[in-house]
């Protein structure tokens, strides 16, 4: 078996270990390839594998192997910081965004997403864990973001997204993905219709599916090491 998959093999064993031991179950949790920086045959190897959700963060790097494997049926997803310079290349070739955390990029892609196309679907991403460095709106602002995303009609508002601060223990994994879970909730009580919670990567995937995710973004643990 090649090295990929048998990587898929394996992370779909954690998975399915971690929903077994899961109280707070999610019905399924759906993968997302995080193919930044992989090429484009290791793309079409997990392809063949029957994986069709791909995630890119630098624009620039994506947009050829979006060209190159325009034969596929893909969707892509984009997860990386968007620069206010970038919304029109983002709107017109994706399928998904994930790392909205600002009104004014949410406008530029709503105006700017091509009518041909369905509805962008969106993600507001979280600074869950208030770090400095990190993007995303705080998460005593993520209500109002979201409410604002709701209204614009070329863009689907689909649920929530982040990256807490690293950490190898696996009770504060779950204690940072859990609080993006309640505000998730919260805002569904508040009335907003949200059906995908983006969080779990390789080194911490047990712990986002505990709290609840949706969508692991997983590079490493299915394409091996990043080539830097
Ligand atoms: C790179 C990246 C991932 C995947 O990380 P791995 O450790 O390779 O699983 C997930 N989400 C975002 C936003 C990333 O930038």
């Amino acid at each position: 078996m090649s090295n990929i998959a048998d990587n898929l093999n394996k992370v779909q064993a954690r998975v399915a270990t971690a929903l077994e031991n899961s109280s707070n179950r999610p019905n399924s949790v759906q993968i997302l390839a995080v193919s930044k920086k992989q090429t484009t045959d290791a793309i079409r190897e997990l392809a063949a594998l029957d994986m069709h959700d791909f995630g890119e963060n630098y624009l620039q790097d994506a947009l050829p192997k979006l060209e190159q494997l325009a034969d596929l049926d893909l969707y892509w997803h984009f997860i990386g910081h968007i620069q206010t310079n970038k919304t029109r290349q983002v709107a017109q070739h994706f399928d998904w965004v994930h790392s909205v955390d600002r009104l004014k990029i949410a406008r530029r892609l709503n105006d700017q997403r091509p009518d041909e196309l369905a509805p962008l679907n969106v993600c507001v991403q979280v600074n869950i864990s208030e770090e400095e460095s990190k993007d995303g709106v705080a998460p005593n602002a993520a209500e109002q973001l979201a409410r604002e995303v709701a209204e614009l009609p070329r863009l689907k508002l689909r649920g929530l997204m982040a990256i807490p601060r690293a950490s190898d223990d696996y009770e504060q994994q779950v204690q940072a993905f859990t609080e993006l879970k309640s505000l998730f909730d919260r805002l569904n009580t508040d009335g907003l219709q949200l059906d995908t919670l983006s969080m779990g990567m390789s080194h911490d995937l047990e712990a986002a599916i505990a709290a609840g995710a949706t969508m692991l973004r997983v590079g490493q643990a299915l394409f091996g090491p990043r080539p830097a």
